[in-house]
């Protein structure tokens, strides 16, 4: 599966590969109060390439110019497809572009690294300065090494470009990519170098080993109009509308720094600190089980919830796994931390108790698993009424959120 740019690009930050300030636009109004400053680049985020040539990726000096550009990308079908968000990035300065890849080969079953010294949009030109060296052996700074002087590449740049094929390899290698490619990389006057553009090509395979990358899949996603890889339904319309009118649940995921994944299985996670839920994902899929919706509630503060607002959090998380339509069955498995566990499970009753009110009350079960000071037996006792199981063992929890999605 391919990613989008900015999902490349967000990879790529991660391991050092540099690029530019940038920002992800939902909605026209995210343009008045961007936060890079102009000139800015606009760019549709379609899976296609060829966006340059097609018009999908347009400079702007002022909001007003951005906002137009914006307006004009957003209404441009490239391959058929219409972007759910566009890139805005700072305007950078090359005078010289190269392109850069590392892809698997199918054949030999061995990495490969390309490189050109002409890179850009102009496709012929690439491939006719085209280098390659495969990865025959165990990789080593030499094989980038020596790519880059096949390039013809000079001075600081034999040692710039060596390190950023570096870096794509190790990312090649430790997300299970078939494509990791940078075209252009833009060479400054000075001599900088810059990943302008990025493509990355997920091995479809392997995505269960990387919630992350998953992760990274789905956090923006919007709904079902552009399914990664789909043809485009021919309803310009809706998708455009789509645009203008994003749907609420993901902004009041953003305004509590929820991390939210939505995965095609059945069992919804609630869980805090990345580390606990990657951990329980892992679990999960070694066991057998599909994840459903996702939830980390702990967001990207540091310092560890008061009770009154970690139970605020867990309120509200809460439901909006409970309200996630294929999820049959809920894990919570939460680090009780600064909080006692009985609050979590009162927490937990109270939201239970206010929905059951409702004539359309459809219990779901819940395995509950807290890692912190144990349950009073009057909380516990009253758990079983709404479904709630209490497991203090982890792999017991497991086991028992399985047992009821695989029946
Ligand atoms: P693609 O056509 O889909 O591959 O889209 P790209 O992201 O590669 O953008 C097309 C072209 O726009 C690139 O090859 C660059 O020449 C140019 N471009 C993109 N971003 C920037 C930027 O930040 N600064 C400058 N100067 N050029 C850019
Ligand atoms: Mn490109």
């Amino acid at each position: 599966m391919d990613l989008l740019e900015y999902q490349a690009k967000e990879l790529f930050a991660q391991i050092g590969i540099p690029i530019l300030p940038s920002q992800c636009i939902n909605h026209p109004a995210d343009l008045k109060g961007l936060k890079i400053p102009y000139p800015v680049v606009l760019k549709s985020q379609v899976r296609a390439g060829g966006r340059g040539k097609a018009g999908g990726v347009k400079f702007a000096e002022n909001t007003i110019d951005a906002v137009a550009a914006a307006q004009a990308i957003v209404n441009l079908p490239i391959m058929g497809d219409y972007p759910d968000v566009i890139l805005a990035e700072a305007k950078y300065n090359a005078d010289r572009e190269l392109y850069l890849a590392v892809v698997l080969d199918t054949h030999a079953r061995r990495p490969v690294l390309l490189g050109s010294n002409k890179g850009g949009v102009d496709l012929d030109a690439v491939m006719e300065h085209m280098q390659v060296v495969v990865v025959d052996r165990s990789f080593s700074p030499f094989y980038a090494r020596r790519l880059v002087l096949k390039m013809g590449l000079q001075g600081r740049l034999i040692q710039s470009v060596s390190q950023i094929i570096e870096k794509m390899y190790r990312l090649f290698v430790d997300k299970d990519l078939d494509v990791v490619e940078i075209n252009p990389l833009g060479v400054s006057p000075d001599g900088s170098v810059m990943a302008l553009d990025g493509k990355v090509t997920v091995n479809d395979e392997a995505l269960s080993r990387h919630p992350d990358v998953m992760e990274l899949l789905h956090q923006h996603a919007p709904g079902s109009v552009h399914a990664p890889g789909s043809i485009f339904d021919n309803n310009g319309d809706r998708a455009r509308d789509e645009w203008h009118y994003r749907p609420q649940k993901p902004d009041r995921v953003k305004d509590l720094d929820f991390h939210l994944m939505d995965l095609e299985g059945t069992i919804g996670v609630l869980s805090n600190g990345t580390g606990l839920m990657m951990a329980t994902l892992d679990l999960i899929y070694s066991s057998g089980g599909n994840p459903a919706r996702c939830l980390e509630i702990a967001g990207d503060f540091q310092g560890g919830w008061l009770a009154d607002q970690f139970c605020e959090r867990i309120d509200r998380g809460l439901e909006l796994v409970l309200d996630q339509d294929p999820v049959e069955v809920i894990l919570v498995n939460l680090m009780s931390g600064l909080t006692p566990s009985d609050r979590i499970a009162e927490t937990i009753l109270k939201v239970l108790e206010q929905r059951s009110r409702s004539p359309a009350y459809d219990p779901i079960p819940i395995i509950l698993r807290l890692v912190g000071d144990p349950l009073s037996p009057a909380i516990a006792e009253r758990l079983a009424q709404f479904q709630i199981t209490w497991i203090e063992d982890l792999e017991a929890a497991i086991k028992a959120t399985l047992a009821p999605s695989k029946l």
